[in-house]
């Protein structure tokens, strides 16, 4: 069985666990200082606050930024559900905008219609999807000309860039999730990125019950600290980065280069300014024969995942709440085409050959 995902810890991450374990301080503590400080340089931002989650990093962002209850905010419906729902723990709007088919990302030319036809909304939270970079040239000039707030959703693209600037350093603020299938991990775990010193001051207090002195609560805050052990993890992790994402991109144009000669398959595309790191090696199975493929992958031993078989306006909570009635064609046909395949640094090239093998086995329709 070839895994869709498989996180590399060896020695380097242990024995840096074991040194936290022997100093007695495994909550937060200088580790998580230097997490955040060293991941904030490499993103190009001011400021790091590391958290818990990917998810508690987005509703701190969320708040931190000064978005409010009743506010409207721009996001895509193709995504991890945790991008909108973060906007939800607020009491903020989501406001579903349809994809660009080719990187399956927000389609800023519809967000530009979208600000148009309302003037209420306050915020945009592109997601950086899949470890491509959403259109950031025009979402913040949009965001300069009708004043808004940007939330980057970068839980998949450490370490990606537009124009040479790494992504979740562009926006007012920017989210990263360190869970393990994702480009770096720290377990569980994740950091809110931003220039902004009145946001960071303000995430500071959120993550911690709103503390500014000994038991003295300036605001309504959580628990959402990293420890220090996530922490030593994610130094050793932030280390190899770099090479990490060189690997999914070799395996990436591996792929590519063994299968998209494939007339029932449509490979990723990297479109202008971009750089992707792959979180996920996406293509697409055209004329409905998904299931077919997911079933021949699972006789053949080939880890895959639907990335996303559901788009958030159609999942259960969401249509309770009344969100149902959004006009995304591209969204929806990608959530019935999009399958992805294993590219993870750990693959070998016999492993990679053996995706591409299995992929030219497929007899559609047969
Ligand atoms: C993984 C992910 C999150 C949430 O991160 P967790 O660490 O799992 O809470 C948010 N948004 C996107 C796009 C993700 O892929």
């Amino acid at each position: 069985m070839i895994p869709i995902a498989n996180p590399e810890i060896t020695d380097l991450e242990k024995e840096s666990v074991m040194k936290v374990m022997d100093s007695g301080m495994l909550a937060s503590g200088p580790r998580v200082k230097e997490f955040n400080d060293k991941f904030a340089e490499y993103v190009g931002a001011d400021y790091g606050i590391a958290t818990t989650s990917g998810t508690t990093a987005l509703d701190v962002a969320v708040k931190a930024t000064g978005l409010e209850e009743g506010d409207k905010v721009i996001t895509t419906p193709f995504t991890f559900i945790a991008s909108c729902n973060s906007l939800l723990y607020s009491g903020i709007e989501p406001v579903f905008v349809d994809i660009d088919p080719l990187t399956y990302n927000i389609d800023s030319y519809k967000v530009l219609e979208k600000l148009e036809e309302d003037p209420d909304i306050k915020g945009i939270m592109p997601v950086h999807l899949f470890g491509q970079p959403a259109d950031m040239d025009t979402i913040m000039r949009l965001a300069r000309k009708y004043d808004l707030i940007v939330i980057e959703d970068a839980a998949q693209a450490h370490g990606a860039e537009f124009a040479g600037e790494p992504v979740g350093g562009i926006g007012t603020a920017g989210i990263f999730s360190f869970y393990p299938t994702k480009n770096m991990t720290t377990g569980e775990g994740g950091i809110v990125v931003t220039s902004d010193k009145e946001v960071a001051d303000n995430a500071k207090l959120l993550i911690n019950h709103g503390l500014t002195d000994r038991y003295y609560h300036e605001e309504l805050g959580f628990n959402y600290r990293m420890t220090d052990i996530a922490a030593a993890i994610g130094l050793e992790q932030l280390k190899k980065l770099d090479d990490f994402n060189k690997s999914r991109r070799e395996n990436a144009m591996k792929l590519t280069e063994g299968i998209s000669d494939l007339n029932w398959l449509v490979t990723p595309k990297v479109a202008e300014k971009r750089s992707h790191v792959f979180h996920q090696y996406t293509i697409r199975v055209i004329n409905g024969f998904r299931d077919d493929l997911v079933e021949h992958l699972e006789e053949n031993g080939i880890g895959y995942g639907i990335h996303y078989p559901r788009l958030a306006y159609q999942q259960p909570i969401y249509k309770k709440l009344g969100y149902d009635s959004f006009d995304c064609p591209e969204a929806e046909k990608a959530s019935r085409q999009v399958l992805s395949l294993p590219v993870h640094p750990a693959l070998s090239d016999e492993n990679i050959n053996e995706v591409i093998r299995v992929l030219r086995a497929f007899k559609p329709g047969k």
